[in-house]
């Protein structure tokens, strides 16, 4: 079976095939450079980097590009207000931007252009709708035309009443509501609120609109048709639906031939925004202990299109899941009993493993994907007295196979113990020996104390740093 996504733009899922073949080209819309990534940001990012992961795994070379968004009304609004110059000001968030991907063992894009670096991409494609009917100049700056665009509000599904009444209108905001179509704005001429930040244009000086710094850095990285464009579902209208508008009215060809969104991260039943002020960072979520791997578990493992509650429980109960695969991986990684591996075994490691490739082949289920791992977990613990190091090493080789895929195992992590706490380790297999339980049972709480959990196996004691 191939791989098959939601296609926001035909609402069904459909197989996918990439236009060349062996590569897929995938614009992803990076983040708005004006304050730290929160966690909505970033389940929309990990969405992206399952996408990315999973495309690779089944043997695609992905050329991802993601943006960086360091010119719009917010990044000049905030810069303003911190009295710092906008490239000084979008620069802070840039570096803790790449920070916070190193941090959560993202898969970098190919590359992160920022929009301030296009300006003359953007003109170009600006000049090519003035020539050809579909933008038009006013006092303020230069306009898109939706009524000249026969294909406008076919991703977002704008019904015809809403564009009519749309017509008329026009607006600057970066970002309106659908009940608010109309015609949107390419470039904005200087006003005294943009400070100096400013650039030359046919149109005299100013700054573009938003919507069109994606449709001139996807076209120059990757051509004039992508595979896959991805967003958050809120990018899908206005964003999206005027991104196609501009770059195929440019190049009359298809912009994009798969549309993905990802529903959004939501606290106590609104979404995470950082207009709301009810937003979480990543660095929050640091300070207060949690690990950067749990966090990463969260927010990959709901499938993408199903809205995502943040809750503190979550995050506890995303701990708990990885220590239980810990675990697992950590015993089967001591079992030193030669011998075949038995059939059945052998049988429910091949059905898991289908398991969870079936379920990312439909529209990246990492859900059903994880369902199928914790069954594989289940199965094997129940049989553990059984399992041989052959199979053992299978089970972790096929674990160590599908971390391209998650990023969050903890595979061959080594860590040494002193020559002091080995003694105590051997103390304390001697004192069971001899039956003299308290101390063993001591020895075991010293070593606790020192974060070394020691467990009894066949094979004898096994320790690990909890
Ligand atoms: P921004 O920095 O606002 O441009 O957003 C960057 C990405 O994060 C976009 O793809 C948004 O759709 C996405 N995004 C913003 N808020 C949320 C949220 N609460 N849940 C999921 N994705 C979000
Ligand atoms: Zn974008």
């Amino acid at each position: 079976m191939p791989v098959r996504f939601y296609n926001t733009l035909t609402r069904a899922v459909e197989d996918f095939t990439p236009l060349q073949e062996g590569t897929v080209t995938m614009y992803t819309c990076g983040p708005t450079v004006y304050n730290f990534l929160h966690i909505g940001n970033l389940r929309t990012f990990l969405f992206e980097d399952l996408l990315h992961r999973w495309l690779r795994y089944r043997g695609y070379h992905v050329r991802q590009i993601m943006n960086l968004t360091d010119i719009d009304d917010k990044t000049i609004r905030d810069s303003r207000a911190n009295g710092i110059p906008l490239a000084e000001f979008t620069r802070i968030y840039k570096d803790a931007f790449f920070e916070d991907l190193k941090t959560l063992n993202f898969t970098p894009a190919e590359v992160f252009p920022s929009a301030t670096d296009h300006i003359p991409e953007m003109i170009g494609i600006i000049e090519k709708l003035m020539e050809k009917g579909y933008a038009y100049a006013t006092d303020d700056g230069v306009y898109f035309k939706i009524a000249a665009f026969d294909g406008y509000g076919k991703l977002a599904h704008l019904d015809k009443d809403a564009l009519r009444a749309g017509a008329s209108g026009r607006v600057a905001n970066d970002e309106y509501e659908k009940e608010t179509v109309s015609d949107f704005a390419l470039w904005k001429k200087w006003s005294p609120a943009d400070g100096d930040v400013k650039w030359q244009s046919p149109w005299g000086e100013g700054r573009p609109g938003w919507h069109i710094e994606c449709s001139a850095m996807s076209m120059k990285y990757l051509g004039e048709t992508l595979d896959i464009h991805s967003g958050g579902i809120d990018n899908m209208f206005p964003h999206h639906e005027n991104e196609i508008a501009q770059s195929e009215a440019a190049t009359g060809k298809q912009f994009v031939r798969y549309w993905l969104h990802s529903a959004h991260l939501i606290v106590e039943g609104e979404k995470m925004a950082k207009s709301k002020g009810n937003f979480f960072t990543l660095r929050d979520l640091l300070t207060k202990g949690y690990s950067a791997r749990s966090i990463r578990y969260l927010l990959y493992t709901t499938h993408y299109r199903k809205p995502l509650n943040f809750t503190f429980d979550g995050i506890k109960g995303a701990e708990a899941a990885l220590k239980r695969i810990d675990d697992f991986l950590f015993t089967l990684g001591n079992i030193k009993t030669v011998g075949a591996a038995g059939e059945g075994m052998l049988k429910t490691l091949a059905e898991q493993r289908d398991k969870f490739e079936a379920a990312l082949d439909d529209d990246l289920n990492i859900a059903e994907g994880m369902g199928a791992l914790f069954e594989l977990i289940r199965t094997v613990n129940d049989g553990m007295e059984r399992v041989t190091k052959e199979f053992a090493e299978r089970v972790i080789e096929f674990f160590s196979g599908i971390e391209s895929v998650l990023g969050f195992l903890n595979l061959g992590a080594k860590d040494e113990l002193t020559d002091e706490e080995h003694a105590m380790i051997s103390e304390r297999t001697e004192a069971k020996k001899g039956k003299d339980f308290a101390r063993a049972d001591e020895l075991r709480k010293l070593l606790l104390e020192r974060g070394i959990e020691v467990r009894d196996t066949p094979d004898g004691p096994v320790w690990k740093r909890g």
